[in-house]
């Protein structure tokens, strides 16, 4: 591959087939003669959580950034969607949200967002994805280790091993990206291969969910709104959310910060419900019959490895998605912060690109991007202090502040407007310290 040929490069490796992996594979193959994704888990073509993302069994909001994001590479998404009974609704006016003691004030802000179960919206994009006659899928392989040139500096591909033979088998490949999510292996090969393992910024927030399915009444008034609540932190440490998913279901998600988890025993779980000062979870679950038993998933902490950092890094190889960082999931952050990735290595690509420097230029551009759904994450979680990592700077005043918008959200247009492009990582938190919003921050309380 020349360092400054924009014409396509031949052959790209992705690690994982979840979604950081699909839209990175999609991004990819617009420069790349063949991309190939690498999956240890069997893969079917129907919606279905894996063995290897026991996330996805759990309510998933897809924001407005992100369904931009993948409108553009798929325009017929969003019809796909609805046709498959996926809720494509405002951001503001189909989100109840119940914060710092009242409801979020709601009107109209033409931001489609989507409430749909995660196998869903990954089977669409995996469809899509796999229908690009360029791009093919190994699945029950597990990628054991890198290769490289004699030098080492260059990865020149993986090794995989075969689930159902235990063969293992070398495929070379000019670019390779890892997006095998939070429990990446890169590091350790990195390590192995002689090169430091990145930084890693750890930021404990123990929040533990526990999520039961529910039959939903297509015909309730409700049907194409979602409803969350989220704590008036330090006092409150709850959180819940019920979203309309395909299949006239409801998904239902509670849990709490810092080990007040929700119980996964029937009686448990209804009084965790019961417990949280949103009515509506209550009367969802007490009205509807329960399609599954509760089941839990713990999230210990948020996780941000300083790939931007390392003065010595081989050429070919990239990493994004979960793998890069893990914020704490009740944020909704995870698959927008990987598209936005996925399209800035797709952005990178399309100009002349000197391949020495894809790399540190990549983790660079990554790195901005993921700073702003780190700091909201994190910013929110030091308000407990139960909260255990690399504290920002200025982070209670910036909350103190981040309070005061929260209150005026409640009956503040023009503030919740803002605070909701921001929530969407469609704009910077900066913003909400522009002059006009300060003001009326200020002034609402
Ligand atoms: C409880 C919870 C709720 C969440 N809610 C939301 C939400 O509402 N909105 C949102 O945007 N995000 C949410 N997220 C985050 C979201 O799930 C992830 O950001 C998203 O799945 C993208 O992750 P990924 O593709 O990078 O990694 P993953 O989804 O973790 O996928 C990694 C893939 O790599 C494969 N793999 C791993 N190792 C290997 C190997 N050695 N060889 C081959 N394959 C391998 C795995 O099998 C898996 O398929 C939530 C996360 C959690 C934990």
């Amino acid at each position: 591959m020349n360092g400054t040929n924009t014409s396509k490069r031949n052959h790209a490796l992705v690690l994982g087939a979840s979604l950081g992996g699909l839209m990175t594979a999609r991004a990819l193959s617009s420069h790349f003669q063949k991309v190939t994704l690498i999956e240890r888990d069997p893969v079917n073509r129907q919606p279905e959580s894996r063995h290897g993302q026991p996330q996805t069994r759990h309510l998933h909001g897809l924001l407005p950034g992100g369904f931009q994001i993948m409108l553009t590479y798929f325009p017929d998404l969003r019809q796909a969607l609805i046709d498959a009974g996926a809720n494509v609704a405002d951001f503001a006016e189909n989100m109840i949200w119940y914060t710092h003691g009242g409801y979020r004030r709601r009107f109209d802000m033409h931001l489609p967002a989507v409430t749909m179960s995660r196998p869903l919206l990954e089977h669409l994009i995996r469809e899509r994805v796999l229908a690009l006659p360029t791009v093919e899928l190994i699945d029950t392989s597990t990628v054991q280790h890198l290769t490289t040139t004699d030098n080492g500096q260059r990865i020149t591909g993986v090794v995989i091993r075969q689930t159902a033979t235990g063969l293992e088998k070398t495929i070379t490949a000019d670019l390779v990206v890892d997006a095998t999510g939070r429990g990446s292996h890169s590091p350790q090969w990195l390590h192995e291969l002689g090169y430091e393992a990145p930084k890693t910024s750890e930021v404990t927030v123990k929040v533990g969910y526990a999520t039961r399915i529910y039959k939903r009444d297509p015909n309730d008034s409700r049907t194409n709104c979602w409803f969350l609540y989220t704590p008036n932190a330090p006092t409150e440490k709850r959180f819940g959310g019920a979203f309309p998913v395909e299949g006239n279901r409801w998904v239902i998600s509670v849990g709490g910060w810092h080990g007040d988890s929700a119980p996964i025993d029937e009686a448990g779980f209804t009084n965790f419900v019961r417990s949280l000062p949103m009515p509506e979870l209550f009367d969802i679950i007490s009205n509807n019959e329960p399609l599954t038993e509760p089941y839990a998933y713990r999230f210990p902490a948020s996780l941000r490895r300083h790939y931007e950092s390392l003065n010595r890094f081989p050429v070919g190889y990239l990493v994004l998605g979960d793998a890069i960082s893990s914020f704490n999931p009740t944020y909704g952050q995870g698959m927008t912060s990987a598209c936005m990735q996925a399209l800035a290595l797709d952005k990178l690509l399309a100009d002349p690109v000197d391949e020495q420097k894809l790399a540190k230029t990549f983790f660079q551009r990554v790195a901005h991007i993921i700073d702003t759904p780190w700091q909201l994450a994190v910013g929110e979680d030091f308000r407990y202090s139960e909260t255990i990592g690399p504290k920002p700077a200025g982070v209670d005043l910036i909350n103190k502040y981040i309070s005061r918008v929260q209150r005026a959200t409640l009956h503040d247009e023009v503030v919740c407007a803002a605070f909701l492009r921001v929530m969407s990582l469609l704009k910077p938190p900066t913003s909400l310290f522009h002059p006009r919003i300060f003001w009326r921050v200020m002034t609402a309380n």
